[in-house]
């Protein structure tokens, strides 16, 4: 299908019944009646960012009452209590490069021994993995060779490609003070992971400004790279939800819009990647439409910490998640951060890592992460 066409789909609100049953044939023809989601521990690194999206609340200044770079120690006890309470990744997700734009944040990586934010990330992944959890970062565009050293104690990476809109950038626009959004740097990244063999993880953030045909074209651009290199694991259709920021008015994306779109994305990409929406941002009944769209995976959810992203926003019992699972007809298992088909063949995760990931996969799990991904 031609751009426009999968644009107009999304647009087409009286075709919504055909388009989510085409998407969830799908699904079911590739992942089956299960859903997924990985026991997680949020590891908010650092909160600093030398980024402005006006529509996050994550991001701090150093001056600010709420700063906060976690010390290892804490990264330490985090971790083991995650890992008792059951989890199996550990989520290290920060701002974006904050030693490019302040100088005490280089004092205080200074005093901790290291010269960069990638530096110390791999410290705190070495400590999460020796608490016996599975790393996964998302630091935000990280240089090829950065990569390159956290690949051997990470199972995955991440970005959010957002969106492929330059006009975000634009003056007016969320990313007009957020030079690593600029979607080439985030799209190179995107391509130098798969080069590097890496699994990743990426999405879509909706309502931020963009058009239904931006959203196509980032999806599509996601599908190339991921054909290119087969790197793709899981896709994350996420909805813009307004905070107290600059853009606290902005509408966000009704439940059928983003149903549209997680079908889309389902018709769209490749069947084995995973399509994942983020069940905090989600009434239950929002949540069993998504169902009915063609999602097969929740994400990362938490026993421990908040997601700091949304932390209005809580995760939901995984009990009561998998009683929607059920009314809808799914059974909901743990996965692994790292897709089963990733760990079938050589070349994709470190082998070091492998003891790790035998330690966390009991074998639901790792079953269920196989199956999903065949
Ligand atoms: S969304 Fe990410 S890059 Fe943008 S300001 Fe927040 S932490 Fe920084």
């Amino acid at each position: 299908m031609a751009a426009e066409e999968w644009a107009g789909l999304l647009a087409a609100e009286t075709l919504t019944g055909e388009v989510l049953a085409a998407a969830a044939a799908r699904r079911d023809a590739s992942w089956g009646r299960t859903i997924t989601y990985s026991p997680k521990v949020f590891l908010p690194v650092t909160n600093l960012c030398r980024d402005r999206c006006t529509y996050c609340t994550f991001r701090k200044d150093p001056d600010d009452p709420d700063a906060w770079t976690m010390r290892p120690e804490e990264i330490a006890e985090w971790s083991r209590r995650g890992r008792a309470l059951g989890c199996t990744e550990a989520l290290l997700c920060l701002g974006d490069r904050p030693e490019a734009a302040f100088p005490t944040y280089r004092h205080t990586l200074h005093v901790l021994g290291h010269r960069s934010t990638a530096e110390y990330v791999h410290r705190a992944a070495c400590i999460a993995l020796e608490a016996g959890l599975l790393p996964h970062t998302n630091a935000g565009v990280l240089e090829r060779d950065e990569m390159a050293r956290l690949r051997s104690v990470n199972v995955s990476l991440g970005l959010m490609l957002e969106s492929v809109s330059p006009r975000l950038r634009r003056r007016g626009g969320v990313h007009q003070w957020a030079p690593d959004k600029e979607p080439a740097r985030r799209l190179r990244m995107l391509e130098a992971a798969g080069e590097l063999r890496i699994p990743f993880t990426t999405g879509l953030l909706l309502g931020i400004g963009e058009t239904f045909g931006e959203r196509v074209d980032t999806l599509l651009a996601i599908r190339a790279a991921h054909r290119r290199h087969g790197h793709v694991q899981e896709v994350i259709v996420q909805p813009f939800r307004a905070k107290p920021t600059l853009n606290a008015g902005a509408t966000e994306p009704g439940v059928l819009d983003v149903a549209r779109t997680v079908a889309v994305a389902r018709l769209l990409l490749d069947p084995e990647i995973a399509v994942q929406a983020p069940p905090n941002l989600l009434l239950s009944t929002e949540q069993e439409v998504l169902l009915h769209a063609g999602v097969n995976d929740w994400g990362g959810m938490s026993p421990l910490t908040p997601d700091y992203v949304n932390p209005e926003s809580p995760w939901p019992h995984v009990q009561a998640l998998a009683e929607t699972c059920a009314r809808a007809g799914f059974r909901l298992v743990p996965r692994l951060p790292v897709y089963g088909r990733y760990l079938a063949v050589p070349g994709w995760v470190d082998p070091a890592l492998r003891p790790a990931i035998e330690r966390c996969a009991p074998g639901p799990s790792l079953r269920a992460a196989e199956h999903a991904s065949t």
